[in-house]
């Protein structure tokens, strides 16, 4: 029998109700049904990201809102920082050098989070830096860096702040508007719990004056033209109908479980998932700055990373992350991001038990299933 599980940082698991609502007869988009579920969704959208700003839903997975960015805040020659601490956050330097952007790169130890002053120096020694773009969570090495500390120090500057929350959003506590954070951007299969396909992008007042005079080109993904449609309740182009009705039903469930015990939910799922592998004898990748979205732990001496997340998934159908990039084979990610509950991580660590002492790794089994339902206890 095959039984299959998913604890990767994206796409993650889909809770039944949204499955179901895949599942209804297609309805048209210029309707005044569909509106109205368009309209909630935003609102539900604004609650998640905390904010008064539009947030806009366009058709792509999370990257599509990145570009959409960079496409919308600058022109050729602008010169923006990118922090670069893990796959994520280059990708932000990639987007901006298609554009013509001028980088100024912050390069971060893979594993460690971005230093806030090192932000506020690059942006004293160069005011004409229009924009600064981090990653809250770099789900490529675990890492969640302090959106707010860099929220008071871009806001006092005329450069705007520019956050991927693809992976943060509602699994970390981000707070749009009190942080001062200019444009948010998100992605539909993480911690919203839906498949991928949509892409959402939050803008502030600050931010609308550069969407204005920048001269980037841009058609798909222009702001404006998002901008010009929501006033009639509506979209430049066909959306992807069916997610946003799905959307709708993952907001029902994040609303009724309510964002605070959402954050807390996902802390205790990390504490326990840090506290497992700390008992097995692993070690931590980013011990200092661990995400409560998404676990990285370096893979121990004399086993081969990429082939126990290969046999936990081939043979138990329990999927985790290896390592991307410079990082394949030396770590694996479990992710407790979206609709994870504590016999999710139990399972996913006994599959893990299991796998590693096949292969050989010295460690008394039951030790990380013990060091996690403990956390689960208090
Ligand atoms: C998943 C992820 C992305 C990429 O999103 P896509 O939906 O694959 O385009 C970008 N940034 C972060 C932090 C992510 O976790």
């Amino acid at each position: 029998m095959e039984k299959n599980y998913l604890l990767t940082p994206g796409p993650t698991p889909l809770p039944p109700a949204v499955c179901a609502a895949q599942a209804q007869p297609i309805i048209h988009h210029r309707t005044p049904q569909f509106q109205a579920i368009l309209k909630e969704v935003t609102e539900g959208l604004k609650y998640v990201f905390k904010t008064k700003n539009d947030v806009f839903i366009l058709t792509s997975s999370g990257t599509g809102a990145m570009e959409a960015a960079v496409a919308n805040l600058l022109s050729p020659g602008d010169t923006a920082i990118t922090v670069e601490g893990g796959k994520f956050g280059e990708r932000w330097t990639e987007i901006c050098k298609s554009y013509g952007i001028n980088t100024k790169v912050i390069k971060v130890e893979w594993g460690k989070a971005v230093e806030p002053k090192e932000i506020e120096k690059l942006l004293q020694q160069d005011p004409a830096v229009k924009a600064v773009f981090v990653t809250a969570c770099e789900t490529s090495t675990g890492v969640s860096n302090d959106m707010k500390a860099i929220g008071e120090i871009v806001k006092a500057t005329n450069a705007v702040l520019v956050v991927d929350a693809i992976s943060a959003l509602a699994s970390l506590d981000l707070q749009t508007d009190n942080w001062s954070l200019d444009v948010v951007v998100s992605g539909s299969q993480k911690g919203l719990m839906l498949p991928p396909g949509l892409a959402f992008i939050s803008v502030s007042e600050k931010a609308y004056k550069l969407v204005e005079v920048a001269e980037s080109p841009r058609y798909y993904f222009d702001l404006r033209l998002a901008k010009k449609a929501w006033e009639k309740i509506d979209t430049p182009f066909t959306p992807a109908i069916t997610t946003i009705i799905a959307l709708k039903a993952a907001l029902d469930i994040i609303k009724q479980e309510g964002l605070e015990n959402i954050f807390s939910r996902h802390k205790k799922m990390a504490q326990a998932t840090r506290k497992a592998m700390l008992a097995l004898g692993l070690e931590l990748f980013a011990p200092e700055a661990s995400s409560d979205a998404v676990t990285a732990v370096k893979v121990p001496e004399g086993i081969d990373g990429e082939k126990l997340v290969k046999t936990m998934r081939d043979t138990y159908g329990v999927t985790i992350a290896g390592g991307q990039a410079e990082l394949k084979g030396k770590i694996f990610r479990i992710a407790h991001m979206g609709y994870i509950n504590e016999f999710d991580i139990i399972l996913c660590i006994s599959c893990l038990e299991k796998v590693l002492h096949q292969m050989g790794y010295k460690f008394e089994l039951g030790k990380g299933l013990q060091a996690a339902e403990e956390v689960f206890l208090k």
